[in-house]
């Protein structure tokens, strides 16, 4: 891969801000360059704007390389970044899975990027060759994101690599509910794949989706050039502080996880006993797509009896479905009870 013909050129020239944290590291008695509050607040330094120590942990905990990792103010942050990286606007395109998250095409309406979108097959299965086909000179992101939201599945292996294999690009895999399907992150074949980028986040398994910390997996080059153009201190150090101390109990995460999956195999039993339910679909992730009878008229009667889930009725795919979130034990069975009293009624 030559990373230098994927990268904008202004973006290749760019010459970074450089802040009093770049131009000195390390250990001094005296700190009086960066025109910082010298009483100690607590929070009156600037945080390390490459969030080496956090960057160790992380390393340690996902068995990666720090060089490989860069860190954003939420998956958001990566994924706007990647298209200010490597998009010109209105000239390059990306090519995403229809159905999936939205973030990936709101920055490229954003950053005026065109997005091209391929349905998944009926079983919510990518299908590469379908994918490649809408692929040109032009193209220079793929976005893939497995286990998928909405959908809730693991994309296939082979396909992922079939599109690994030929795209020359840049394939991003958002992997936000891995740490729910128990497969090995794709991470682990970074050195294989030098163009791809693997995203992580703290906001599902690791709950803290409220400090606003994603990851991004790389290589070492493309981390270095997504680092040039993030904001200097795009991590506060309370989110820092708090990663730390969310990667230091590994035992909470897991034991949430089993709670969760645990869950996810009652609430599924239950939904598919309700008889406005017409499919439960699989799901390798903290969520099951649920295809109902009525999706709005369940949605609002659950609304109405304070249960919100998401109403995906619009999205390609997926007409009537709702995507519910495993809570739980106490929310899961108030919206079991409620469902079944919908369906009582009608
Ligand atoms: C929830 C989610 C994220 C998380 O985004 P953050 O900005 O890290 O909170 C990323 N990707 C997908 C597919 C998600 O569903």
């Amino acid at each position: 891969m030559d990373l230098s013909k994927l990268v904008r050129k202004n973006i290749l020239d760019l010459k970074p801000y450089s802040c009093a944290r770049d131009e000195f590291k390390g250990e001094a008695s005296v700190f009086v360059d960066a025109n910082e509050n010298p009483f100690d607040t607590g929070l009156n330094r600037y945080p390390d704007p490459l969030q080496n120590t956090l960057k160790a942990t992380i390393a340690k905990v996902k068995n990666v390389n720090a060089a490989n990792i860069f860190i954003g103010n939420g998956s958001d942050e990566p994924i706007d970044l990647i298209y200010r990286v490597f998009c010109e606007p209105c000239i390059n395109n990306v090519v995403a899975i229809d159905p999936t998250y939205g973030m990936y095409k709101v920055c490229a309406d954003i950053n005026n990027v065109a997005y091209r979108s391929v349905p998944l097959s009926d079983n919510f299965e990518l299908v590469a060759e379908e994918l490649l086909r809408k692929v040109d000179a032009n193209t220079k992101v793929i976005w893939l994101c497995s286990p998928n939201n909405p959908t809730g599945n693991l994309l296939n292996e082979q396909e992922i690599e079939t599109v690994l294999n030929a795209f020359e690009g840049i394939v991003v895999i958002d992997e936000a509910y891995i740490d729910f399907s128990g497969k090995e992150s794709w991470n682990r074949r970074l050195s294989e794949y030098p163009h791809l980028i693997v995203l992580q986040t703290f906001s599902k398994a690791w709950g803290c989706a409220a400090i606003r910390l994603g990851m991004a997996f790389a290589s070492e080059e493309i981390v270095q050039t997504l680092n040039k153009v993030k904001y200097p201190y795009n991590i506060n150090i309370l989110t820092q502080k708090q990663a730390l101390e969310r990667l230091s109990n590994v035992e909470m995460l897991n034991s949430h996880v089993t709670y969760i999956l645990k869950q996810r195999e009652w609430l599924k039993n239950e939904l598919e006993q309700l008889p406005i339910v017409e499919k439960v679909y699989g799901s390798d992730a903290n969520f099951l797509l649920v295809k109902v009878k009525n999706a709005n008229k369940t949605y609002d009667y659950l609304a109405a009896n304070g249960i919100i889930v998401r109403n995906r009725n619009n999205v390609t795919l997926c007409a009537n479905c709702l995507r519910i979130t495993i809570g739980l034990v106490r929310e899961n069975e108030l919206l079991i009870g409620a469902l079944k009293k919908f369906s009582g009624n009608r």
